[in-house]
């Protein structure tokens, strides 16, 4: 079966019944980016409970229904206009960015193009740096054009290298100026706004498959977490080259966070076998189902 990475997903508001679909359509990794929650938090605690899921239960969850889990930790744009919240994530993220299976420091960016969040995404940048991390970034749903070469302008001010960052979320109109200026191009199919699976075919038609990588960026909003594989199976119907859609859909993903030194083809080719009788701190992903139990392989 063709192999899939969602590398932008929102798993902690998904159900188990996604994961069971994912790994069924041949999704083999997601990268989850620490993001809003739809209300604000009312305390860094909330935070570090949040960052501790994705990194901790989220990451078990996946595996348990044999998918592979990555995350990105950061401060999310609409937050960073909180400033006393924001300072004091900013003192925990060092402690979440070091931990296994962290890819990037993300998803960051501007929501407003605040003051308050420029300053916040150049503290996150610098951090990146000091980190040798790679920058996953979330570009605004309003005058996105603006926003996007925006962040690109302050990703190569803090002396970032364009190939370990991946600007997300974007459209006909950022497309060529992403590309041009060498970062990875994430592009995301949401049913109703940001990219459609059909437009995502014609952009791959009319820039090819250097740097391009698809995601669903699924949520607790109206999404798709099979999305990837969905809008590959169109690509081929379309008559998109079948080594341009592995890239886009895989491979690319792989090439862009397997920099980190966190995520490698081998964790989903010889993966642990599943045991859904494993606990993760005494809790189960168990609901009354006959726990599935995969054969050790006995070398
Ligand atoms: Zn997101």
């Amino acid at each position: 079966m063709t192999h899939y990475i969602d590398p932008h997903i929102h798993m902690s508001v998904r159900t188990t019944s996604d994961y069971e679909a994912m790994a069924a359509a041949g999704i083999v990794a997601v990268i989850e980016p620490a993001f809003w929650i739809g209300q604000p938090r009312t305390s860094a605690g909330s935070y570090v409970d949040y960052l501790s899921a994705l990194v901790g239960w989220e990451r078990f969850r996946a595996a348990q229904f044999g998918i592979r889990h990555y995350c990105a930790i950061g401060l999310n744009s609409k937050e960073a206009n909180n400033p006393a919240l924001a300072e004091e994530v900013m003192d925990i993220l060092p402690r979440y960015l070091l931990k296994e299976g962290v890819v990037a420091v993300g998803e960051i960016g501007y929501d407003e193009q605040t003051e308050a969040e420029d300053r916040y995404l150049r503290a996150q940048i610098d951090l990146a740096r000091e980190l040798d991390m790679l920058v996953m970034v979330h570009t605004p749903h309003r005058d996105k054009k603006r926003g996007t070469s925006r962040t690109m302008d302050v990703c190569v001010e803090h002396a970032v290298s364009p190939a370990r960052v991946v600007i997300d979320h974007n459209n006909e109109e950022t497309v060529r100026e992403v590309l041009d200026r060498g970062f990875w191009a994430g592009f995301t199919i949401y049913p109703k706004t940001k990219m459609g699976s059909e437009r995502m075919v014609e952009i791959v038609r009319k820039y090819g498959a250097e740097r391009i990588i698809v995601d669903s960026s699924a949520d607790w909003g109206v999404s798709d977490p099979l999305a990837v594989p969905k809008t590959a199976t169109l690509m081929r119907q379309r008559g998109i080259a079948d080594a341009d859609v592995v890239r886009v859909c895989y491979a690319n993903a792989l090439a862009a966070y397997g920099q980190s030194g966190q995520m490698g083809e081998d964790d989903w080719l010889s993966p642990q076998p599943i045991d859904q009788r494993i606990l993760f701190e005494g809790n189960t992903v168990l609901r009354g189902q006959t726990p599935r139990v995969d054969d050790t392989i006995v070398e």
